[in-house]
């Protein structure tokens, strides 16, 4: 288990002298134990005034964001982004020029995504900025959720009643799927605990 010591966007990092020292930025934050941690702090209570303890395991956030750098794409990376979705953008299913395509991380590095090409989309400019760091479930949604309110304003409320209708449906549908697989999941388990209970 590993902890930092923060403050707001500030951190506790060890100079080679071992001193205290504070930096802003989180991939210079020293990791220590939990004793270390607590060590550090009794050690330097003026200086680290107002510092906390932070579990990385317990924070995939922090941890994250020390682990995974924002990535400077090759031109090799650019083309193989750009090959696997044969030039399409993977959010509108546009064509887009190579030289106009971005690199989209499909779960963003801050929710924990990698620089691996399997998280790599091509995307176009307008759909990348669009979705910035958002999961591509929760960009959708909110799409649906825009079209749906613009057309109830601007166009047909008919349509948009029947539309919601679906959408209400699906969404019921997509529930009580997952009660369904939570259930049959605890009834597993509580069937398994009760076959090790009788042996
Ligand atoms: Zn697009």
């Amino acid at each position: 288990m590993a902890y930092i010591l923060k403050k707001g966007s500030q951190y506790c990092y060890l100079n080679s002298d071992g001193r205290v020292c504070k930096t802003q930025n989180i991939r210079q934050a020293k990791h220590f134990t939990k004793e270390e941690a607590t060590a550090v702090l009794k050690r330097a209570t003026k200086k680290l005034a107002g510092y906390e303890m932070v579990d990385l395991d317990a924070t995939p956030k922090e941890k994250v964001a020390i682990k995974v750098k924002r990535k400077n794409f090759s031109a090799e990376d650019r083309v193989m982004v750009y090959n696997q979705y044969e030039g399409r953008c993977g959010i509108c299913g546009e064509f887009v020029p190579f030289d106009e395509f971005t690199i989209d991380h499909v779960i963003p590095l801050s929710k924990g995504g990698t620089n691996a090409l399997k998280n790599l989309q091509c995307a176009c400019k307008i759909c990348n900025a669009l979705k910035q760091d958002s999961l591509s479930e929760d960009f959708l949604s909110k799409l649906e959720e825009i079209i749906l309110y613009q057309m109830k304003t601007n166009y047909d409320e008919a349509l948009w009643k029947k539309i919601n209708t679906i959408r209400r449906r699906r969404r019921m549908a997509r529930i009580k799927q997952n009660c369904g697989r939570i259930l049959k999941k605890s009834l597993q388990n509580r069937r398994i605990h009760a076959t090790i209970a009788k042996s």
